[in-house]
């Protein structure tokens, strides 16, 4: 589990400071229960994931429990794929409910009950405005509405028509269930906000039984009391219809009734967030799917390599506040890094190779090097790697013409070759256009204490790979999905789509030592010099490696930020 402490104390925040004070006045009992209420209609995305750390992460810390729930009162988007995928990222995230999973339609038939309570209460009505005449007669918040002719009908009559909406008499959209509370009020969502709707489609988990459907507004603040929320945690969109929240669940007659918190969505830069787009690419091919390592789904993050640690403690970095802003997606890479520096096992491949043959080694000569697996982890221990005559090196590690601050290898210089010895390059086979096709080199296997055995000094070491038993592998290259740092700011008339980046992907081929044919889907890697890579869960087999760029080296935030 994401204890807090895993990286130092947990920062204050408004919501630990407000949980804390009802923790130590004893409201609720001392009983600290959260949720988390995904509506089921797409894939989990890194802004959930600040959600679900939040909602998860305060049930753990104040020793309460927190419910995930599938707020799925809209039934023409939803489906149990989902359902199974928001699952599976959340375990993955490393959180669980335990027994404590839910549907708000399981509530259905209790929630429909309550909705007849509020009509004899006289606290609710059908109306039967069409829905233009309903926005007309809502109003302006600086104006106040007018009231519905029906709104004062007698309860029965409310009742009456309330049983049959359910029992289908009705058109879609014709009559609705409304509250009545305040037609004056400046917030519109008090103006006699509609509880239930008609609506004909069948849901993913009660089929044909209903044809009329409670509202979000109705809904949740039902469900957090049903289940005995304490602290209902939500994004600020929602803070507007709080009072509505509160109005809902004053009528229930509970002692203390839940409560609803809100801070301010994540947003992050070079991406999109909103499922309506996640869901628009998906579906127009212009990624490869829900778990495209590009996208920022809990899936897609996943797959490209980035550990659940290093998504919790970018969550616990940015904080919980209550303004709106644009998070550096260059924080998160931050996280990533960081997290695989210390667990990613170190491997050595060759992105654009050179030949390289050493003069002095014999041909069919091989022998085994020790390589240090982990340097930031000595129980990783060590490995052998063959070497040989013949090794690829990176072409953009010889240059023929250096300039002064090019230290690896040319006509006459020496480097180290990683965990190998060192090279002196003799001479160069040049192909037709005078372009280096292969170096001649002179091998150095070093003093036992590592350096040169001329005494040399040697400024540059450089990773290489094995000719005769380096295994080809497919690199795919991930760089940020959108060429615009902030997409939700673009004018209205300009295609977020149009601001895709043509160079999202570029898939090589590379040269990598054997070892890697055996990667476990999954798994992750240090290429030296190179980057983060991991295995790909689904295209990855023996025979046939394929990793995916899960981040590059150079840390672009540890320079913003000075570090
Ligand atoms: P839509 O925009 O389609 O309504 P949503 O992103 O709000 O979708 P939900 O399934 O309703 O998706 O979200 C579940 C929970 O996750 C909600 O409590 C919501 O406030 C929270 N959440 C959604 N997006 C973000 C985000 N970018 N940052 C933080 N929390 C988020
Ligand atoms: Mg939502």
């Amino acid at each position: 589990m994401s204890a807090p402490s895993d990286n130092g104390p947990a920062p204050q925040h408004f919501i630990r400071q407000i949980i804390a004070a009802d923790v130590a006045a004893g409201r609720y009992g001392g009983r600290v229960v959260t949720r988390f209420p995904p509506e089921p209609n797409g894939y989990l995305h890194i802004g959930h994931a600040k959600a679900i750390c939040i909602d998860f992460g305060m049930a753990e810390e104040f020793g309460g429990r927190c419910h995930l729930r599938m707020d799925d009162t809209n039934p023409t988007k939803e489906s149990m794929e989902y359902v199974e995928a928001i699952r599976e990222d959340i375990r993955w995230l490393g959180f669980d409910w335990g027994e404590h999973f839910y549907f708000s339609a399981d509530y259905f038939e209790r929630m429909y009950e309550t909705a007849r309570s509020l009509i004899r209460a006289g606290l609710a009505y059908v109306c039967e405005l069409t829905q233009e005449e309903f926005k007309e007669y809502r109003g302006v918040p600086t104006r106040p509405g007018r009231e519905s002719p029906y709104r004062n009908r007698p309860i029965e009559e409310s009742l009456d028509l309330f049983a049959r909406m359910r029992a289908g008499e009705f058109p879609d959209g014709s009559l609705c269930l409304r509250a009545k509370i305040d037609m004056a009020s400046p917030n519109l969502h008090l103006r006699d906000p509609v509880l239930y709707r008609i609506l004909r489609t069948p849901h993913y988990r009660t089929g044909d039984q209903w044809c009329m459907y409670p509202t979000y507004d109705f809904a949740h603040p039902l469900e957090d009391a049903f289940e005995g929320v304490t602290h209902s945690l939500c994004t600020l969109e929602f803070e507007v219809h709080r009072p509505l929240y509160d109005w809902v669940v004053s009528h229930l007659g509970l002692a203390e009734p839940p409560h609803q918190y809100e801070f301010a969505r994540l947003n992050l830069s070079y991406t999109v967030m909103s499922k309506r787009k996640l869901l628009e690419l998906v579906q127009e091919g212009l990624v490869r799917g829900w778990d495209d390592p590009r996208l920022p789904t809990i899936c897609g993050m996943r797959r490209r390599g980035y550990p659940p640690a290093a998504i919790r403690h970018f969550c616990e970095l940015i904080g919980v506040t209550k303004y709106e802003s644009l998070t550096d997606l260059a924080l998160l890479e931050h996280c990533v890094r960081d997290e695989l520096n210390r667990t990613a096992a170190r491997r050595m491949a060759v992105l654009r190779p050179l030949k390289v043959i050493l003069e002095n080694v014999q041909p069919g000569h091989v022998e085994e090097m020790e390589a240090v697996n982990n340097p930031e982890d000595p129980a990783a221990g060590t490995r052998r790697i063959p070497f040989g005559r013949e090794l690829w090196i990176e072409r953009d590690d010889y240059m023929d013409d250096p300039p002064p601050k090019f230290y690896r290898l040319a006509p006459g210089r020496t480097v180290r070759l990683r965990y190998a010895g060192f090279v002196e390059c003799v001479g160069v086979e040049r192909d037709a256009a005078g372009d280096p096709t292969a170096l001649r080199c002179r091998w150095d296997r070093g003093t036992p204490d590592g350096r040169p055995s001329d005494g040399r000094k040697v400024k540059s070491t450089i990773h290489w790979a094995h000719a005769d038993t380096a295994v080809p592998i497919e690199l795919r290259l991930y760089d940020r999905l959108f060429r615009v740092e902030d997409v939700g700011a673009l004018p209205d008339d300009v295609d977020y789509k149009t601001q895709l980046n043509p160079d999202s992907l570029k898939i090589v081929q590379a040269l990598g030592e054997p070892s890697l044919a055996e990667a476990r889907p999954g798994e992750s890697f240090q290429f030296e010099r190179v980057g983060y890579f991991c295995a790909d869960a689904k295209d990855h087999a023996p025979g046939r490696p394929v990793f995916n760029r899960t981040v590059e080296l150079k840390d672009t935030w540890a320079k913003i930020a000075g570090r």
